[in-house]
């Protein structure tokens, strides 16, 4: 029978559920135990597909094409289990089902209502994941207990313990005891209405996770236990981390959770290590060598926007034993003028994916240094369109090339879309999504990949011009990396470089700190040869 943990946060967002539940898999997978891995987000939209960077960060993208929220990447990440777009629901996907069955009147006249109906959907959500081979599912709710749209939900998870009995599901909630500098004592009152609200819906969580900034002692640890009827033992402190996300797993491992987990649900396996974790956290403390990645974006000034080449950059400097200082650049703040200066102290440089005409030409100038000046660069998506316009204007003289994305009746539309793409107007159907073969040809990627047939994950409209697949070509801008069905150029690179690539996918969702992906790996690895080669960022620019 499988086994299910659901994971609720309180008090405050951002308390870093997605991370501490796939720590969670992580351990349990360290236990010889198959798992999924779930979010349940509670807003209306039908996915994160269509939202702003504002709003929600990143947006994950499976290999089945699904848009999904960022918390998927650190499940990837830190586990195994596979990932399909029923790991992300959203109320309104949710929603959207039940009233499609009733239209079709799946629901035989009856009243269609909050419980049974959308409460049934959710649990046949939670149950969709379900297969023979998989021990425990883990299930995170998205948002904070309390929140209105986060009820039908949280009703939901009491019925399925109902439902499976209670030796078969767990409830485990994530909260902050804050520090109060004034007062010097860290409070306790914030979790005890946090679960105080969980117990009004009828759940009992069975193990606390407690935010720390500071230890907390025996004292509270009992005192949480009275007021929140947990045992002692199953309220687990998570301090906060000073270098590494990567430490989570093992401070949890340290509590015990574990094993609490495994007595809780009655499973037994064996007992794995968490050395090649404490293997990455002992790299990342004590690099020997530091380069500096200029990424230059819109939405740098937000954590989560690119949040996947954050943490791949920092797999590549793990394999790398460096030290990958990011230095984030708003693309808008970036002229022909003020290029050289804001990129001064770049060893090298990433162009990521991003939508709209914004921030265009800051981009287009940061790859023309790093063109010019022998800086590596290595450009994602939107970085290879930036990268093959910049070429066509600077290299070929066409001033004037540009994407249709951004300027429609642009002469010379080196990036544009396909014939077939052009009369579809629904905003979520005109995407190349999910995962895509692609055919190397000799170039930096096929000595990264060392083999020839890849398969990557995408997310963009527009496309590489094959009209000017020749000229630019000829020029120095050359296709390594082809998508052979539809005969779409996928990588292109300047061989008369120290390392020029530019891919339409994104490999940023294919990367784990266990497992660098090898083009992320290749990228740092040239910025420290060239930089030992060259002389030092500032006095090369
Ligand atoms: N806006 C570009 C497109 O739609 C690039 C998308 C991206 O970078 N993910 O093709």
């Amino acid at each position: 029978m499988t086994k299910h943990i659901f994971i609720t946060g309180g008090v405050v967002s951002s308390l870093g559920k997605g991370l501490t539940t796939a720590s969670i898999g992580l351990l349990l997978e360290k236990k010889g135990l198959s798992i999924r891995v779930q979010k349940l987000d509670p807003y209306i939209n039908v996915d994160p597909g269509t939202m702003s960077p504002f709003q929600h960060g990143e947006v994950y993208v499976l290999d089945d094409g699904s848009e999904t929220d960022l918390d998927l990447g650190h499940y990837e990440r830190f586990t195994n289990a596979k990932l399909s777009r029923n790991c992300n629901y959203t109320t309104g996907k949710i929603y959207s089902s039940v009233i499609r069955k009733e239209r079709q009147g799946a629901y035989l006249g009856k009243t269609v209502q909050m419980i049974p109906h959308i409460t049934d959907e959710i649990k046949a959500a939670i149950r969709s994941v379900v297969s023979p081979d998989v021990d425990v599912v883990l299930t995170e709710l998205g948002g904070t207990v309390g929140d209105i749209e986060g009820l039908p939900f949280l009703e939901a998870f009491r019925q399925f313990r109902l439902d499976m009995g209670p030796e078969n599901v767990l409830y485990i909630h994530l909260t902050l005891l804050p520090h109060l500098k004034a007062s010097q004592e860290m409070k306790t009152k914030p979790t005890q209405q946090s679960v105080g609200k969980l117990r009004e819906i009828g759940i009992q969580p069975d193990i606390l996770i407690c935010r720390t900034e500071r230890s907390m002692t025996q004292e509270m640890r009992e005192k949480i236990s009275l007021f929140c009827n947990v045992e002692p033992e199953a309220v687990i402190e998570e301090k906060d981390v000073d270098h590494t996300i990567y430490e989570v797993p093992i401070v949890l491992k340290d509590q015990g959770l574990d094993r609490l987990i495994e007595k809780k649900l009655g499973l037994s396996h064996k007992e794995n290590g968490l050395e090649d974790w404490q293997e990455i956290v002992e790299f990342i403390k004590h690099p020997h060598d530091e380069v500096t990645v200029a990424v230059v974006g819109k939405y740098i000034h937000l954590h989560d926007a690119y949040k996947s080449i954050y943490e791949s950059l920092a797999h590549a400097g793990i394999t790398n034993r460096t030290d990958v200082k990011i230095l984030k650049i708003d693309s808008e703040a970036i002229t022909a003028g003020t290029a050289d200066k804001a990129l001064a102290k770049a060893d090298a440089i990433l162009v990521p994916g991003g939508f709209g005409e914004r921030g265009i030409s800051g981009k287009i100038e940061s790859v023309r240094i790093a063109r010019q000046r022998g800086i590596p660069y290595f450009g994602i998506c939107l970085g290879l369109h930036m990268a093959v316009i910049e070429f066509a204007r600077n290299v070929l003289g066409l001033k004037k090339a540009n994407s249709t994305e951004v300027d429609p009746a642009t002469p010379d539309p080196v990036i544009c879309l396909l014939d077939e793409q052009k009369d579809i107007t629904d905003k979520g159907g005109t995407m190349r999504l999910g995962a895509y073969p692609c055919r190397l040809e000799p170039g930096r990627a096929l000595d990264a990949y060392g083999a020839a047939e890849i398969s990557e994950r995408h997310r963009h409209r527009y496309e590489f011009n094959n009209s000017y697949r020749d000229i630019l070509k000829d020029a120095g801008l050359v296709p390594t990396g082809i998508y052979e069905k539809d005969d779409l150029v996928e990588i292109l690179e300047i061989a008369d470089h120290p390392w020029f690539v530019a891919v339409q996918f994104h490999p940023e969702f294919k990367s784990k700190p266990t497992s660098v992906h090898p083009l992320f790996r290749d990228f740092v690895k040239a910025t420290l040869i060239n930089r030992t080669k060259g002389k030092p960022a500032g006095a090369r620019v």
